[in-house]
């Protein structure tokens, strides 16, 4: 792409319904990058991420992938050019055991990780191989979800509140393993309340507001926003 990037949105419109959600997001993600939208309650970026995995029925403007457009494309063209969603909710299958979950999704390019590698990246789930989805602690949901759109073959990684509702420990383990995809050449795109947590391991933020991009800035410039970002998130 003209600009580097992996990723670009341009003037990304998005509609549940009769509801317009996204009015206009603009930002990019350039490979191997580690980038995190921050923004309150509603500020529309779940629905950015979704739109991006052309899960939003009704959208327009631009988001062009490794140089190609995809606005128009079905989530399943969209997931066979490489780009890969972890939703909030985990997804998890809680009748299906762990090698069951984590082989559900097809595999749709080479390049992916074998179960070997995900099982090194994660040791808890090699333990619980056998085990049902329902019997799996939070943090180990969540490692399955990740885990399992690694084999993919994705290149685009969007993990949308990874650290939601994990205990400290666990949430140091996920952020541990973002920086290992990231030496990897994963290129990974985060929604995250927890900013201190994502100053660590993203590169740069954008912060949404009522369904746009309002700011943006490097993590390395994180303590001079501080008290703009903290206005930004009312916190
Ligand atoms: P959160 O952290 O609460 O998920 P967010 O920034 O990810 O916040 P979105 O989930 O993208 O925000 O929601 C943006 C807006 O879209 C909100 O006003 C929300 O109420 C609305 N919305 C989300 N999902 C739907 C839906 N399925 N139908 C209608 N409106 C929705």
């Amino acid at each position: 792409a003209a600009n580097g990037a992996l990723l670009t949105v341009a003037g990304l419109e998005a509609w549940y319904g009769e509801s317009h959600i996204l009015h206009g997001v603009d930002f990019h993600v350039r490979p191997g990058e580690v980038v995190t939208l921050l923004g309150r309650n509603g500020a529309g970026k779940t629905t950015t991420l979704k739109s991006v995995m052309g899960m939003i029925g009704k959208r327009s403007g631009s988001i062009r992938f490794d140089g190609a457009e995809t606005i128009r494309l079905t989530s399943d063209r969209i997931a066979r050019a490489g780009i890969a969603l972890c939703p909030e909710e985990r997804g998890i299958f809680a009748s299906l055991d762990v090698k069951e979950n984590l082989t559900l999704p097809p595999v749709v390019r080479p390049g992916g990780l074998s179960l070997d590698q995900i099982f090194e990246l994660f040791p808890n789930l090699k333990e619980r191989l056998g085990s049902q989805g329902t019997k799996l602690s939070g943090g180990e949901q969540q490692m399955l979800a990740i885990g399992r759109i690694l084999r993919t073959g994705a290149r685009l990684l969007m993990l949308d509140e990874p650290t939601e509702g994990l205990a400290p420990v666990i949430i140091q383990q996920i952020g541990r393993t973002i920086a290992r995809l990231k030496q990897s050449g994963f290129t990974i795109l985060l929604v995250e309340q927890n900013f201190r947590w994502a100053s660590k391991v993203a590169d740069r933020f954008y912060v949404m507001e009522h369904g746009r991009v309002v700011d943006g800035f490097a993590s390395a410039d994180l303590e001079a926003n501080k008290q703009k970002l903290q206005d930004y998130l009312g916190v």
